[in-house]
């Protein structure tokens, strides 16, 4: 067999879901909701099916679906996108990162990714013959931009960010939307801008989407996920938004690779859209959820990191254990039996810290039966 991504072991997130299945742990690891979708969204797929949307949609997604999809951008982002030239529906956001990125990158050109990095990126440059360049943000996760722009050389070719992000749970701000700009501008460089929490962040703060920044909008590929925004993560339905020229080959690539993806969800979610109602109450919940877990939290030895967005809480376990990362992760489910995921496997370089993930995108039951195991740490 041809040697692709030889030294990538399997992902995280399989590997503790697996973990906390065999040793009965309180599943805080793999980031998923473990409570139902609103029955309404499931009934509309349910009718989508029985109305006959079972064939091939076009290649680029459900029109219906598009122009919702649209509507949004233009309707939060103040962003003219096209629904016919400009949005391609994806088999969720890692198609639609793996696609974007072999649309614009290949053999040899290095790719910015700034760490930890979400683990998609970087076997999806790899595989597209380019170099995944880790840039590491600061030590409270804020993007060094600094370290940005040092690390451009004339064979960087795109920047991946992400925000809110993911697993630090920061969320950029407008400043750094605007040295984005500047660095992607300066150096010629496409950004493909993961935004699947697009519609969880917290205390009023606005997402600041690259659709925001006409500039940065001309070279992005912005890419989200109804999987995260409707509790529907297995669902695997995402859109990417790019401007016609990038769309265009994002397109080539999509049509053999995908062809098109599940059309009674698409028909659900196209007329789900229409009420605003779940995506603009999106963050009030999670706000909610948030808190009541930080504050459990805070009674445990854990020190809380800051949450601003996303369904991650990330805890510094110093106080507890001098393990590594992954062997406390793997510890922590086996022993106190809560998983979690490292922050190590989201980096290329070893890393001294001492930091895990928690997911809290789960009933309050089950946040409560994991802050009550985790009373053990004390
Ligand atoms: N990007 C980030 C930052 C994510 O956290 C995830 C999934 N949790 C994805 C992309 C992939 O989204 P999907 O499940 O829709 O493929
Ligand atoms: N993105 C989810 C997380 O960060 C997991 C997705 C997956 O399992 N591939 O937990």
């Amino acid at each position: 067999l041809p040697q692709k991504l030889p030294n990538t072991g399997t992902t995280i997130f399989t590997v503790m879901s697996a973990l906390a299945a065999e040793h009965g742990a309180v599943n805080l690891g793999q980031g998923f909701p473990d409570f139902g979708a609103d029955p309404g969204l499931l009934q509309a797929v349910t009718d989508a099916m029985a109305a006959g949307h079972n064939q091939y949609p076009p290649m680029t997604g459900v029109p219906a679906l598009r122009e919702a999809v649209a509507a949004k951008l233009n309707t939060l982002y103040g962003a003219a996108y096209d629904a016919g030239s400009d949005i391609t529906i994806t088999a969720g956001g890692t198609q639609g990162l793996i696609t974007a990125l072999h649309a614009c990158v290949g053999a040899g050109d290095e790719v910015l990714i700034i760490e930890p990095a979400y683990d998609s990126y970087d076997p999806a440059i790899r595989l597209a013959g380019a170099v995944p360049v880790g840039v590491p943000m600061t030590a409270d996760y804020r993007i060094d931009w600094a370290a940005v722009r040092a690390a451009v050389t004339p064979r960087t070719r795109a920047l991946v960010i992400n925000t809110p992000h993911n697993p630090s749970g920061r969320v950029a701000t407008r400043a750094d939307l605007q040295e984005l700009e500047r660095i992607a501008e300066a150096h010629d460089l496409f950004v493909i801008s993961d935004e699947v929490y697009e519609h969880m962040v917290y205390d009023g703060a606005p997402h600041e989407s690259v659709a925001r920044h006409p500039a940065l909008r001309e070279r992005s590929f912005l890419v989200s996920s109804f999987g995260k925004t409707f509790h529907v993560t297995g669902w695997k339905v995402g859109f990417v938004a790019a401007p016609p020229a990038l769309s265009a080959a994002f397109r080539r690539l999509h049509q053999y690779t995908v062809f098109t993806v599940h059309t009674p969800t698409q028909h659900a979610l196209a007329s789900y859209l229409a009420d605003p109602a779940p995506w603009q109450g999106l963050s009030g919940f999670y706000q909610a959820k948030r808190d009541a877990f930080r504050a459990a939290l805070a009674a445990t030895p854990l020190k809380l990191l800051p949450c601003e967005g996303t369904y991650f809480q990330t805890v510094d376990y110093s106080a507890v254990s001098d393990l590594n990362e992954l062997d406390f992760a793997r510890w922590l489910t086996t022993e106190i039996g809560v998983a979690a995921i490292p922050l190590s496997v989201f980096y290329q370089q070893p890393q001294e810290r001492r930091h895990v993930r928690f997911c809290f995108a789960k009933r309050d039951e089950t946040l409560a039966e994991a802050v009550k195991r985790l009373a053990a740490l004390a």
